[in-house]
């Protein structure tokens, strides 16, 4: 079990940092996009094209980029609402089917009752989005990816950092059975900016933005991994009181656990 460092609290806030300006950026490279466009459209000069075509798929990046930092940072208030961890896995499927490609299988197990928390339905499906992007692109052969959830009784355990109070939680999981990582991989794949993907493909933002979500709404979020084997995640989230709809959601955590064996 490892807790998180120091590094990756430093790292947070100069996400932060870098979030703040990502917008008055994101703007900027949008304009910078239409300008190559509107050149795109009235050359005819092959080098010219081919010149104003980099420039282009460059800026297409670094707006990629600018729109990951603004997710991490999480600038616009958490919208909480109730909502059924059922209906994100199953609304976000079809989507997700189509960003993985035939060579994928993506399975959804759904709970039989439903498994209401408060939060914020976008950020929701963010958690899913990321997760199941990371797992695809750790199964480049194929494989399958499983989602699930399930209202759950956790009891205390001392072992989990931190622990949660006992009681009932809404755990959500994605499962693969891809590349798995190692466990000095798996110790820092919380922190902003840390990816083992080539620089055009991995910001290294996407699990530092599940971990924010997750915490930000009382969760916490575990990884078990092993080589050639696959990688499990599993977050677990306040359930919603049934009677109480307007309850705030549960205490803040600041900790994970990261779990590779
Ligand atoms: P990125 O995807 O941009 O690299 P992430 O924060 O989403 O950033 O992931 C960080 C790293 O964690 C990845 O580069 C990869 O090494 C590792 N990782 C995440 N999910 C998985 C997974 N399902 N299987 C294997 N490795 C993973």
């Amino acid at each position: 079990i490892l807790e998180r460092s120091a590094r990756a609290e430093r790292l947070e806030s100069l996400g932060q940092l870098a979030g703040g300006i990502a917008h008055d950026f994101n703007n900027l490279l949008a304009i910078n996009l239409s300008y190559l466009e509107f050149a795109l459209e009235r050359t005819t000069d092959p080098e010219t094209i081919n010149d104003l075509g980099r420039a282009r798929a460059a800026t297409d990046r670094a707006r990629d980029l600018t729109r990951q930092l603004l997710l991490f940072a999480r600038k616009e208030p958490a919208n909480a609402e109730l909502i059924d961890l059922n209906s994100v896995i199953d609304e976000t499927r079809a989507l997700l089917q189509r960003s993985i490609g035939a060579h994928i299988e993506l399975v959804a197990h759904l709970a039989e009752e439903p498994v209401i928390i408060r939060a914020d339905r976008s950020r929701s499906e963010q958690i899913l989005l990321n997760l199941v992007i990371n797992a695809r692109d750790a199964m480049p052969d194929g494989g399958v990816i499983a989602m699930e959830a399930a209202p759950v009784d956790v009891a205390d355990e001392p072992a989990r950092q931190p622990s949660l109070p006992a009681g009932r939680y809404a755990r959500l999981r994605v499962a693969d059975t891809g590349t798995g990582m190692p466990p000095e991989v798996a110790a820092h794949i919380f922190e902003p900016f840390f990816t083992t993907k080539a620089k055009q493909h991995g910001t290294g933002l996407g699990l530092a933005t599940v971990y924010g979500i997750v915490t930000d709404a009382g969760g916490t979020i575990t990884v078990t991994s092993e080589p050639a084997v696959g990688t499990t995640f599993e977050i677990l989230l306040p359930l919603a009181p049934p009677d109480e709809p307007s309850s705030p959601s549960g205490a803040q955590t600041r900790h994970c656990q990261v779990r590779a064996s």
